[in-house]
């Protein structure tokens, strides 16, 4: 038996040595996934097709649950320098007339984990800081993977291999792993683009620790403070899915959709530099029943990439971390220990892709009659009933 960082005994570990674990993909989810699996006694090598670590991506919600799953592994965002916890969430009308707050700060207060917003470079950051970047291997693009006797083998583009007991496919939305396990599938693509970008920001009504969220006519746009005098804003626009995949406007088409919202949103818009905005197609995938086979699983967007409407896809991705090395670690036998942490997370992963379809569906209403009921009721819905919905989505069980 071996000891792990935790001081626990692991079942899992083959007599003798210790087992390895092949990541593919060094996102958010692959490098959770790896500290995680460490944690328990797990030798891991991360492979990442990217040729450096340094996304040109923009801002990220991480919400309670996700803090609890991070800081049960002993990963410190270092709050004081990077990210801000969300002090109120208000969802408003275009012009800024307030429709209601979300009680996150108050759950997060009673949960003792606050929801954050963060760069998503400082997260991976702060991944790094305790994963150490020697254990992932940049520039390698993987192809597809042979189960073995003892393991998996993984190819590479570039004609390398790598051996593991198992194989964690944490390659994202377009994962290689995943076109393996299930073969091609099309994307589910409800019709709107998404525009994004960080900037410095300072607005009268930019406070401190604030997510605004405001809705238009199939439209909507998002203001938040990720600290340090940044703000990451998105916005959404209803259109073709074939137009929102080639979607190459600039800036002042931007502002024109958001002529005539509120003064910060399109101040927000107006100060962002045309190059610092990026573009991406609303999309997700039906969610998949079966995750993995052998000695193969999938993690976070491979398993099921969700649309961004509750904030939960990083999230997700980070409990599953937590999960699939508690698992491992439980197990008697590695494979089996997949099939477990893939029926652990079956019912809140799909929970979550399914809701966030739902709400985005809602959210981008662009007729007037369902515009209005949904912001009545959302103005109407009774608080207990809405900090109950929440509490649900935010709790994670942390404990090892
Ligand atoms: C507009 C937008 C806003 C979002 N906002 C939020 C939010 O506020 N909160 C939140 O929690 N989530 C949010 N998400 C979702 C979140 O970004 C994803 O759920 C999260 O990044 C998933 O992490 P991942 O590690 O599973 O996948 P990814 O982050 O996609 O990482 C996959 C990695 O695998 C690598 N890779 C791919 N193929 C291969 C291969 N063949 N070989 C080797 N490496 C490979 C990629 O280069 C990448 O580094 C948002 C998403 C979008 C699009």
């Amino acid at each position: 038996m071996t000891r792990t960082e935790t001081g626990r005994k692991d079942r899992c570990m083959p007599r003798g040595r210790v087992p390895k674990a092949i990541v593919i993909g060094a996102g958010i989810g692959g490098l959770t996934a790896a500290v995680a699996l460490r944690r328990v006694g797990v030798d891991v090598e991360v492979h990442e097709r990217a040729s450096d670590l340094w996304p040109a991506g923009t801002g990220l919600s991480l919400m309670s649950n996700a803090l609890s799953a991070l800081r049960s592994l002993g990963i410190d965002l270092a709050l004081e320098r990077r990210g801000r916890v969300i002090e109120t969430f208000q969802f408003l009308h275009a012009t800024g007339r307030p429709v209601r707050s979300l009680p996150l700060k108050e759950i997060g207060d009673r949960l003792g984990s606050p929801s954050v917003s963060i760069h998503r470079s400082d997260l991976q950051q702060a991944l790094l800081e305790k994963l150490g970047d020697r254990s992932v291997r940049l520039g390698a693009s993987a192809m597809d993977f042979t189960p073995t006797a003892d393991g998996v083998r993984v190819c590479f583009t570039d004609g390398s291999e790598a051996h593991g007991d198992v194989l964690i496919g944490a390659d994202g939305f377009r994962s290689a792993v995943r076109r393996q396990l299930t073969g091609p599938e099309e994307p589910r693509e409800p019709g709107y683009v998404c525009w994004m970008a960080t900037t410095p920001f300072s607005h009268p009504r930019f406070t401190d620790g604030c997510v605004r969220h405001y809705w238009g006519p199939g439209q909507r746009f998002g203001l938040i403070d990720i600290g340090h005098g940044q703000a990451y804003w998105w916005g959404t626009k209803n259109m073709p899915p074939a137009t929102a995949r080639a979607w190459n406007g600039g800036k002042a088409e931007i502002a024109r959709a958001f002529a005539g919202w509120a003064d910060e949103v399109r101040e927000a818009i107006r100060v962002t530099p045309e190059h610092a905005i990026v573009s991406v197609p609303a999309q997700d995938r039906p969610f998949l029943e079966r995750w993995g086979e052998g000695p193969v699983t999938l993690l976070g967007d491979a398993a099921h990439p969700m649309l961004t409407s509750l904030g939960q896809g990083a999230g997700t991705a980070v409990e599953d971390a937590v999960v699939l090395a508690r698992s491992l670690a439980a197990a008697t036998d590695l494979r089996q220990g997949l099939r477990t942490y893939e029926s652990m997370r079956r019912a809140r992963a799909r929970r979550m892709v399914d809701l966030s379809h739902r709400v985005s569906h809602i959210e981008q209403y662009e007729r007037p009659l369902p515009r209005k009921l949904r912001d009545a009721y959302l103005r109407w819905v009774p608080a207990p009933v809405l900090y109950r919905q929440n509490m649900s989505l935010l709790t994670f069980d942390s404990s090892w």
